[in-house]
């Protein structure tokens, strides 16, 4: 017999390789739904992406006889609800690692158990569910490489489920109008720059995709490191709000045909880091705000608001940070190396908590991932899992001397600086003034003087280090 379903979408807006979606369809009719829970807390750049996603989604279920049912509120309220007035025997959905959404499955499935509807929760979003991977003695992985073995071990991509080409609609069930949600910002237009820059939705990600397998694959090992070169996928924000499938990306990146191996074995590396993330987030739901590692509770960070507003503007007076916070700005997204940079200068040079770090991340990155973010600044602040030794402080003019060599990535996002030549991009209180003055650079002026010097932040940031014992572990 032919049963109605409802199916959930969250961070799977996409129609291909969407295993809740091709169970509810194989089942019968469907109420395809999403809802904006405030609960969720989306960031500024997230809520701009999610717009565009839905007007993508709702687009293509249109085109094959759906209407995507779009209501706002509370989850654990809305969805139940929507079951019973559609008379959905199921509701299907991906599963989510994300805290929040926890306790919201555990209350919709109590309320759809108390009205007969069974409550099926798909592997979607990431290669596994968090609770599958144990090691040896069946505890959680505190390290990636052995984590990252493991994953490799056990993981064989899902076979491709294709688009389906109809789909059959519950009818006669009011949605809000996206134009309603007012997501996207109006005074001031900040998206202009993201505009530019993506185009959500599950064509965009596919796009992407193909563009990334075509001409970066085979060097990704060589280029990703280079924030001036197109040298890595940019599928983050595709991944985060899963228009593309993972395992749609990894079977793509073993079928694709390459020179050499090292650029696709360190590509799907990366993915794991991303399950790695996702695995922290679930067995330490706090990762956001409380460190891992307890005793940085204790750190003496400064209270710098000033300081604060100079890196978030990109006014912090060293060349490769302030690039990277305006190519976030601009774009809504940072390139890996230089969210190290950054991060590292606002933790350890600056002393600012990361948590305020993470914060701003979380509100201007399109692809803002409650696990990545949080565990990555973690990992930069030295404490996280497998994090990186307190010692290790980036000194941001030798990388950007390193992965920046002919300063293409600052001149492009800090033009100011743009006539100054190489060998000095990255340090321009250190030029003959007759050099800046040739550039048309008036430090303190035309672009600010350093916030800090960096020798002096990096003694700093030892000595806080040394006082609550990180030096002796
Ligand atoms: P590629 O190099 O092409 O990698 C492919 C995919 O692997 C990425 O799309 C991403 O899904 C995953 N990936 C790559 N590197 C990492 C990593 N270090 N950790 C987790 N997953 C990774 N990534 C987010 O998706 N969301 C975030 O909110 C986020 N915040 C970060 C904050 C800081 C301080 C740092 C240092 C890193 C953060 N990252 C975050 C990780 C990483 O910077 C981005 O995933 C990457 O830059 C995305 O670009 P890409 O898609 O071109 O990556």
């Amino acid at each position: 017999m032919r049963k109605k379903s409802l199916v959930w979408f969250r961070n799977d807006l996409r129609l291909a390789d969407n295993p809740a979606l091709a169970a509810g369809i194989g089942a019968g009719a469907i109420l395809p739904v999403f809802v904006l829970d405030p609960a969720a807390k989306w960031g500024g750049a997230s809520l701009w992406w999610l717009h565009h996603s839905l007007a993508a989604l709702a687009q293509d279920c249109a085109a094959r006889g759906a209407t995507l049912i779009l209501r706002r509120g509370d989850s654990t309220a809305i969805i139940p609800a929507l079951a019973r007035e559609s008379g959905a025997a199921a509701v299907h959905v991906g599963r989510s690692h994300e805290p929040w959404l926890r306790g919201v499955d555990r209350a919709v499935a109590a309320a759809l158990k108390s009205d007969d509807i069974a409550f099926e929760r798909h592997r979607s979003a990431l290669m596994f569910g968090p609770e599958q991977i144990t090691n040896k003695t069946g505890g959680v992985y505190g390290v990636y490489t052995p984590f990252s073995r493991a994953c490799f071990e056990a993981f064989t991509a899902r076979p491709p489920i294709d688009v389906p080409e109809r789909i059959d609609g519950i009818g006669d069930v009011a949605s809000d109008a996206l134009e309603d949600w007012h997501l996207l910002p109006t005074s001031p237009d900040w998206a202009g720059g993201l505009r530019e820059t993506w185009q959500p939705g599950e064509a965009g990600a596919h796009k992407r995709l193909a563009d990334f397998l075509d001409t970066g694959l085979d060097d990704y090992d060589k280029q990703r490191n280079l924030p001036g070169a197109p040298g890595t996928s940019m599928l983050s924000p595709h991944l985060h709000w899963g228009e593309i499938a993972i395992d749609a990306v990894w079977r793509a990146a073993e079928a694709t045909k390459t020179k050499r191996t090292e650029g696709r074995q360190t590509f799907l590396k990366e993915l794991v880091w991303r399950e790695f993330a996702a695995y922290l987030l679930w067995h330490n739901d706090t990762l956001d705000t409380v460190p891992m590692r307890a005793q940085f509770a204790d750190m003496p960070w400064r209270d710098a608001p000033d300081e604060l507003g100079a890196w978030q503007r990109g006014q912090t007076g060293i060349p490769i940070v302030d690039a990277g916070m305006r190519q976030l700005w601009q774009t809504g997204w940072m390139h890996n190396r230089v969210r190290m940079i950054t991060a590292s200068f606002l933790i350890k040079h600056l002393l600012i908590p990361w948590q305020d770090g993470e914060a701003w991340f979380w509100d201007c990155l399109v692809d803002a991932d409650a696990a990545s973010n949080a565990a990555s600044w973690q990992w930069v602040a030295g404490c996280g899992a497998d994090a990186a030794p307190y010692f290790r402080i980036f000194n941001p003019v030798l990388q950007g001397l390193k992965f920046d060599p002919q300063g293409d990535y600052v001149r492009r996002f800090v033009p100011e600086l743009a006539k100054l030549p190489n060998e000095i991009i990255h340090a321009p209180w250190d030029a003959a003034p007759d050099a800046l003055h040739k550039a048309g650079v008036t430090l303190g002026k035309t672009y600010p003087r350093p916030l800090i010097d960096l020798a002096t932040g990096r003694d700093r940031a030892l000595a806080a280090y040394k006082s609550i014992g990180a030096a002796s572990e």
